[in-house]
């Protein structure tokens, strides 16, 4: 029976020790935040964080832009937060309306404000292993086996789902530890190949969005889960991992919702810490 990876728990203790460590310095920082329309994802999300800034002695400026915000004008916006020397960190929050183009949008962060790491300059530090900010939810899932005290080297890691957030800087940080990393993603699922790559995994980092994609019985004995996926069945959040079945098998496994999910917040936070101390 696994051992519950509770993100919940780890975070808070992260969180004491970033507010002792904000509290040292010499002003607040400030973290501002644009939230463009009214998806009740994002406001539930920008809401954690504004919980989490209080909690740790940090300003939140909600920046709120509406729904039909046109490229141009959040440039326009970006730019003056950028040049805004009171401004520390800058998030603009997922998912944005169909007008404006995500990559687009975040290349015209500052690099040394980027909080959330996905400035294509703070990605290809990565690379380099020189980042000063890495985004949250990969840095989630390392801080979560960072507590299970595995060496991950030679082993087996194996990624579920490769998107820009997650999979692709995870896939570079694992190899830094110098796992042996596989990355699937549709293209596995549809040669039919997924299930054989699961079952060979020490380490199994899943994030699709697809609720219970990865069956129970795949897991190998011993492996540890991590489930960055969640999503709304009817009125459940379920993760990418059928976890009942897979909870017996591996031995660390993370609940959905409160594993990977309250980390997050937390690198954010982190990641903010790292901008203001590399702005001073
Ligand atoms: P995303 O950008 O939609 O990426 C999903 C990835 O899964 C893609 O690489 C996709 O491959 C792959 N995929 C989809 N269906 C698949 C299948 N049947 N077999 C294999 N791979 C498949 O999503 P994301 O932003 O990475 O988020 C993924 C999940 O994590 C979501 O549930 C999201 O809510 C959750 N999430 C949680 C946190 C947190 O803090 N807890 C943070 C971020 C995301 P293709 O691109 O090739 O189609």
């Amino acid at each position: 029976m696994a051992q519950l990876l509770e993100g919940k728990l780890i975070a808070e203790k992260i969180k004491e020790e970033l507010k002792s460590q904000i509290a040292a310095l010499k002003r607040k920082p400030v973290l501002a935040s644009i939230l463009i329309g009214e998806n009740a994802g994002s406001v539930s999300y920008a809401n954690s964080q504004v919980s989490t800034a209080e909690a740790l002695g940090v300003t939140y400026q909600l920046h709120k832009l509406s729904s039909d915000t046109t490229q141009e004008q959040l440039a326009e916006f970006i730019g003056k937060l950028n040049s805004d020397s009171s401004v520390n960190g800058i998030i603009l929050q997922m998912p944005l309306p169909e007008q404006l183009d995500y990559k687009k949008s975040v290349s015209l962060i500052k690099p040394e404000k980027d909080v959330e790491g996905v400035h294509p300059q703070n990605m290809g530090k990565i690379i380099c292993a020189s980042a000063n900010v890495v985004p949250c939810t990969a840095n989630a899932v390392m801080e979560l086996l960072n507590f299970t005290k595995a060496d991950l080297y030679g082993k087996e890691a194996v990624i579920v789902g490769h998107s820009g957030i997650v999979g692709k800087p995870l896939a570079l940080l694992l190899l830094e530890k110098f796992a042996t990393v596989t990355v699937c993603h549709i293209a596995t699922s549809k040669a039919n190949k997924l299930k054989e790559h699961v079952a060979r995994a020490d380490v199994l980092i899943v994030a699709t969005g697809k609720p219970e994609l990865i069956k129970g019985s795949w897991i190998k004995e011993g492996a540890i889960v991590i489930d960055v996926g969640i999503s709304r069945v009817g009125k459940k959040l379920v993760g990418d991992v059928e976890f009942e079945v897979a909870k017996e098998r591996a031995s660390f496994i993370t609940p959905v919702p409160g594993g990977v999910g309250p980390l997050t917040v937390a690198m954010l936070m982190r990641n903010l810490l790292a901008c203001v101390r590399a702005q001073l």
